[in-house]
């Protein structure tokens, strides 16, 4: 591989870009996770991430790992071996949890869905309201199938499950949801919201989140679900003095002191905004192109991520290298099922209107290095968007 001048364009729907603050924030010495200076870094952490799930109600716990043991720690915590839960099929992420979810021994009910459209809130609550005997024990949604771009409404959800009067535990994914998209853990009535660091909190991969209500904390008292590394329990003991029963990826935590300072200087409700604000943009530039969006549903489609399908014919892997080889570019993958017909583009994290325009400017070049036909200048409406946004603003729309 020769040297590429200038940025690599990373536009996958995470790993994110990794802002300088927080490089410079992680490229710090490793100190004695069992001392005081870690412990008094640590408690401010738990405060801060509370604030950013929006639980003052809850806990949130920390591993060393990625998202999928975030995932395995909802279920095993939570959950015993047996227990019925109901999945819903939105996607490539909520299969590999509704695979784990069997590996694991649960009996789990997946909703079969087209991998376009959001989960359907009436089906939740006709299926809860069918259980009169109140065997499903949990509700497991992926809050925005990173996939296919479909974003689910968390709110409608919780709405059916009080309208069937069924007491099943909500679990929520927001890996790539948390800290780009509104999200609020304890307003919205979830009990296990799972996280990692990788996406809208613009760290490197290798932590993993469980925000956990007192109905989840109440439910793994008394489940017989095995768990080890993972034990809520254990990690809440040692947790309240600001440490933890294993050793901590102290240095991504660093990393995590700087990404929730930078959240907080922009404001949640601006960052929101600005993704909002990038999906839209993008997805006006996809039908200017003339391509299709793999989200059918317009108000289910995601500020993070856009999925884009190419059309019959097209290897949108041949693409998506194609891009790589002449504009220094990573696209996200079709992944699954829709492997070969989708390409993705992250716009989440640190990410501003610029990368967008530099981000779309390469795929449209892109489609025609490639031999992929488009109708429209795409960049051009989204440039015009974009700049209409910031003149009704009125102000600067990047970080205070
Ligand atoms: N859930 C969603 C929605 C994801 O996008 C991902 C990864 O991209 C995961 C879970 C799994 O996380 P990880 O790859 O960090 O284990």
């Amino acid at each position: 591989m020769t040297y590429q001048p200038g940025w690599h364009f990373l536009q996958v729907p995470g790993p994110s870009n990794v802002p300088q603050r927080v490089m410079r924030a992680v490229d710090m010495p490793t100190i004695d996770h069992r001392g005081p200076e870690f412990a008094k870094m640590t408690l401010g952490l738990f405060d801060g991430l509370k604030r950013l799930f929006k639980t003052s109600t809850g806990e949130v716990v920390i591993y060393a790992s990625s998202g999928s043991g975030a995932w395995e720690a909802a279920i095993e915590n939570a959950l015993s071996a047996g227990d019925k839960v109901l999945m819903f099929e939105t996607g490539q992420f909520a299969t590999l949890w509704h695979q784990m979810a069997g590996r694991l021994g649960l009996d789990a009910e997946f909703v079969p869905g087209d991998w376009r459209h959001p989960i359907d809130p009436s089906i939740v609550e006709a299926r809860l309201s069918e259980d009169r005997a109140h065997k499903i024990k949990a509700v497991m949604v992926v809050h925005n199938e990173t996939s296919t771009g479909v974003m689910s409404d968390i709110v409608a959800i919780r709405k059916a499950i009080d309208a069937a009067h069924h007491p099943a535990m909500f679990m929520v994914d927001t890996v790539s949801s948390l800290a780009s998209i509104d999200y609020r853990h304890d307003e919205w009535g979830v009990d296990v919201t799972v996280a990692g660091s990788q996406k809208g909190l613009m760290l490197p991969p290798g932590l993993g989140f469980n925000a956990i209500s007192k109905k989840a904390l109440a439910a793994a008292e008394k489940s017989g679900g095995r768990r080890s590394y993972f034990s809520w329990a254990d990690q809440l003991a040692q947790n309240r003095d600001g440490f933890f029963p294993q050793t901590p990826a102290t240095n991504i935590l660093y990393g995590l002191r700087e990404s929730l300072k930078m959240l907080d200087e922009e404001g949640l409700e601006n960052v929101f905004a600005r993704h909002i604000r990038h999906g839209e943009a993008t997805r006006r530039a996809v039908k200017a192109w003339g391509l299709e969006l793999q989200c059918v549903d317009p108000a289910a489609c995601s500020p993070t991520v856009t999925t884009i399908r190419v059309p019959a014919g097209q290897d949108a892997d041949a693409f998506r290298a194609t891009v790589l080889e002449h504009f220094n570019m990573s696209l996200g993958a079709g992944l699954g099922k829709v492997k070969g017909q989708v390409f993705r583009i992250g716009h989440l994290g640190d990410f501003n209107d610029l990368m967008l325009a530099g981000a779309l400017s390469g795929v449209q070049m892109g489609l025609g290095v490639h031999g992929i036909p488009y109708n429209d200048d795409g960049v051009n409406v989204a440039l015009a968007y974009l700049g209409n946004a910031a003149k009704s603003a009125g102000k600067p729309l990047a970080y205070a």
